[in-house]
């Protein structure tokens, strides 16, 4: 099902008037924005769009993108960490600012430049937004300054001495 690459450019026009459905992948290495926030671009993006319009005959993407154990860097020992990003979207596709200012709250709006959908743009774009803030391994053991030895689950619990005033009353 996500064994062909996709083509770079679409016409979103065409495909949104046939309710198109597009399934493909995208060579993670051609998504230089999205690589900048990894440590390797090796893999690929598993991509599916379903175009179509709305009752305001809008033109609408919505899709959904995944990769598999991406490998980003541990925000706590800083060594390689394999995730999946996943992403859900749900686009309307608007010619100009004036277009976009009028987009219903729901969708997010895709600024079409010379009648084409670029692909690589758009899940670069995509997949940025899917990076989670703060990633870490589950068993991440770090040694701080002093030569401590600090785990992710030793962290403190900030509600702790909350609930210890609480349960004087
Ligand atoms: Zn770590």
């Amino acid at each position: 099902m996500f064994d062909t690459e996709l083509p770079r450019f679409l016409d979103p026009r065409k495909l949104c008037d046939g309710q198109q459905t597009i399934t493909g992948n995208v060579e993670l290495s051609t998504l230089t924005g999205f690589c900048s926030y990894l440590l390797s671009d090796q893999g690929q993006v598993n991509v599916e769009l379903h175009f179509s319009r709305d009752n305001a005959h809008r033109p609408i993407i919505k899709g959904h993108t995944a990769i598999k154990n991406v490998q980003i860097s541990c925000q706590r020992c800083l060594d390689a960490i394999g995730i999946d990003i996943i992403g859900d979207m749900n686009l309307g596709i608007v010619l100009n600012e004036e277009q976009a200012e009028k987009l219903p709250h729901e969708y997010d709006p895709w600024l079409l430049e010379d009648k084409k959908l670029d692909m690589r743009e758009l899940i670069d774009h995509e997949m940025i937004l899917n990076i989670p803030i703060v990633a870490y391994h589950s068993d991440c053991a770090v040694i701080t300054e002093y030569g401590d030895k600090e785990t992710a689950q030793e962290k403190p619990n900030p509600f702790e001495g909350l609930q210890a005033l609480l349960q004087k009353d």
